[in-house]
């Protein structure tokens, strides 16, 4: 994948307000947050897209992020959050590094604010759907 910013402030050549760092993951500040507190975590492996990463870097994110999660509602003072993973430009993602926003939600609305639209899950294509998910699953 072609290097981006991420890399850079994994290599100590770019700055950022750092707030949690091991030899897997490094969590920082978002430039442009969408509220106070916005952090991403991010792996220290470079893949583009969740469904590229390793299972030892994907492990290490999920071992860090509830840690990150209460560290930031502690520190903010909010009580609810988002945890935020945008996977290609068509998804959202503007930056093609892998990293996981964790966003407060505040009493005010202020955070992540989502629409939602659903639809009903037709039981036929649910089977379908289901099986050909699960026969992908790879160990
Ligand atoms: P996404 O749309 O999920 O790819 O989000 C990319 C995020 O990276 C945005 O929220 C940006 O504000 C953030 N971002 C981009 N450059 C930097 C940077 N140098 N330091 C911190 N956050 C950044």
């Amino acid at each position: 994948m072609a290097e981006t910013v991420f890399t850079k402030i994994i290599r100590g050549e770019l700055p950022c307000h750092k707030v949690y760092e091991d030899d897997k993951v490094l969590a920082f500040l978002d430039i442009n947050p969408l509220c106070e507190g916005h952090v991403l975590v991010i792996p220290k492996e470079e893949a583009a897209t969740l469904d590229k990463l390793s299972d030892e870097s994907a492990a290490a994110i999920g071992r860090v992020l509830p840690r990150l999660s209460r560290a930031v509602l502690a520190a903010t003072g909010a009580s609810e959050f988002n945890v935020l993973e945008n996977n290609g430009p068509g998804a959202h993602q503007a930056v093609f590094h892998v990293h996981f926003h964790i966003i407060p939600k505040y009493r005010d609305g202020k955070g992540l604010g989502i629409g939602w639209k659903t639809q009903s899950l037709d039981k036929t294509r649910a089977q379908e759907l289901a099986r050909a998910i699960a026969d992908r699953v790879k160990g």
